[in-house]
């Protein structure tokens, strides 16, 4: 699936011509997916004023898709219990000093609540690989928890996992509990930076995680997230190999990744590896990361979670990034303020509602949509429509209506000010049948009517 040698051949090759790059530039331009030898020409630019066409043309290509909205999720830790021993997590099994804990069903719905609390209606479930007595029924349960927990009118609308690899009947009871996204990181696709960084419990089985999305595809899971842990390898390594496991599962299945995540290393209790990462990823470099990938898969979504601080999730947003977590906390029971292990150190540790006012300020609209799934655009059927540019004639109003929502519901003098404006700009620059729409249709929330997506 990943091969070695093909991956080192692109990337000893001379870096592309001026002309080369404004092919392939071009190419983007016209929304087409590129190939692993475009994406190794572009990793390989370090001319300024190559990398700014790069840059340049990816804030186009995310414009032309995405508009200015912006996702917002939060992660949900339930458990640090963990059996592997990943060099650069604190969860790690043999991590003594980590305080651990399972959450019990009340305090997950403890949990949402209080997520439900700040306005979240997205969320990322997590754990670590090793499950309390009842083993994955406990992951089962807590999916329910979540779905069932009601805060007033308000509740979790999509919730989207980060689990261990599991076996197709495994995925096939996850999916019938109404997951958005299955997600699971290869963390490096470099085989030998594999072994040495899993060094114990089922994770160390490289292959065993590489054929886990494909596993997913099987059981009907379509809306799938993988992603690389950055900090491991040579980032130019993981971005090709990473095209690769996408070609590999169109091929298979006709479909590739709904979303790709690019976590960069952080630093976690008592790890050595974390906090000195055998190949850190500069700012310039993780900037590159993410325009690229853009531009490589235009209609796959970029996921940005709260290690990366305020600054350069901003400057993400440009490039390409198209869904963030905001005001996490990587601790099972952290927001309830619990004292438990946390993950890895944050590097944005603001609430959501300061995120918020940073996004509008900076001109996106920040949406807790959830119309794809609900509606049934999932797998195929969003890449379809997403193709011509066309879910931004969804997306755009889904965004309108839920921010909406939260700034009725949850705004402050903060959020209100600079929110109505961005609602306002937004609504205005949609063509006329479309704004008309969209603006009786945003009467009716403000009149109070909740949960209104197309
Ligand atoms: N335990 C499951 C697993 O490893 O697939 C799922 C959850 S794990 C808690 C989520 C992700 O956190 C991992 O896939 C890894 O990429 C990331 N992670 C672990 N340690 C990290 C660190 N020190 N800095 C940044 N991300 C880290
Ligand atoms: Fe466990 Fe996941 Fe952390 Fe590895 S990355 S130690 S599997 S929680």
């Amino acid at each position: 699936m990943i091969n070695e040698l093909d991956i080192v051949g692109y990337l000893s090759s001379p870096p592309p011509s001026t002309e080369e790059v404004g092919r392939i530039l071009t190419k983007s331009m016209q929304l087409e997916r590129l190939t692993i030898g475009e994406v190794a020409s572009l990793l390989l630019v370090d001319d300024e004023v190559l990398l700014s066409d790069i840059f340049n043309t990816a804030r186009r290509v995310k414009e032309l898709i995405y508009g200015r909205r912006v996702v917002i999720f939060a992660p949900l830790y339930i458990s640090n219990l963990c059996a592997n021993e990943c060099l650069y997590c604190a969860f790690r099994a043999s991590n003594r000093s980590a305080v651990r804990r399972a959450l019990t069903q009340d305090e997950i719905a403890s949990e949402t609540t209080a997520l439900l609390k700040t306005g979240q209606k997205r969320i990322l479930l997590v754990a670590g690989e090793s499950y309390p007595k009842e083993g994955l029924d406990y992951v089962f349960n807590a999916i329910d928890t979540v779905y069932g927990v009601r805060d007033g009118k308000n509740n979790i609308r999509r919730l989207n996992v980060n689990l261990a690899p599991l076996e197709v009947d495994q995925f096939k009871r996850l999916k019938d509990k109404q997951i958005g996204t299955y997600q699971l990181f290869q963390e490096t696709y470099h085989l030998p930076t594999y072994k040495k960084m899993h060094v114990g419990g089922p994770k160390a089985n490289y292959e065993y995680r590489l054929t886990a999305i494909g596993r997913a595809f099987m059981a009907g899971i379509e809306d799938v997230g993988i992603g690389v842990l950055f900090g491991l390898y040579d980032y130019k390594y993981e971005v090709l190999a990473l095209m690769s496991h996408i070609d590999s599962l169109e091929n298979e299945f006709g479909m590739g990744p709904h979303t790709i995540s690019i976590p960069r290393m952080e630093p976690a209790s008592g790890s050595d590896v974390s906090t000195h990462p055998p190949y850190p990823v500069n700012d310039m470099d993780f900037k590159k990361i993410i325009a690229i990938l853009r531009l490589a898969v235009p209609y796959t979504g970029i996921i940005l979670s709260t290690r990366e601080n305020a600054a350069m999730r901003l400057e993400a947003l440009e490039l390409g990034v198209s869904q963030i977590s905001a005001g996490s906390r990587t601790s099972p029971g952290g927001y309830s303020n619990d004292k438990s292990e946390a993950q890895f150190s944050l590097g944005d540790h603001r609430p959501l509602d300061e995120v918020i006012v940073d996004v509008c300020k900076s001109g996106h609209i920040p949406s807790f949509c959830t119309g794809c799934y609900r509606t049934g655009r999932t797998g195929l059927d969003f890449m379809e429509q997403a193709k011509p540019g066309a879910i931004k004639m969804k997306c755009a109003p889904n965004a309108v209506y839920t921010f909406q929502e939260y700034l009725d519901d949850f705004g402050t003098t903060a959020t209100l000010g600079v929110g109505q404006k961005i609602i306002s700009d937004e609504v205005a620059s949609m063509p006329e049948k479309l704004r008309n729409k969209v603006e009786s249709t945003l009467q009716r929330v403000k009149q109070g009517e909740r949960d209104i997506y197309v």
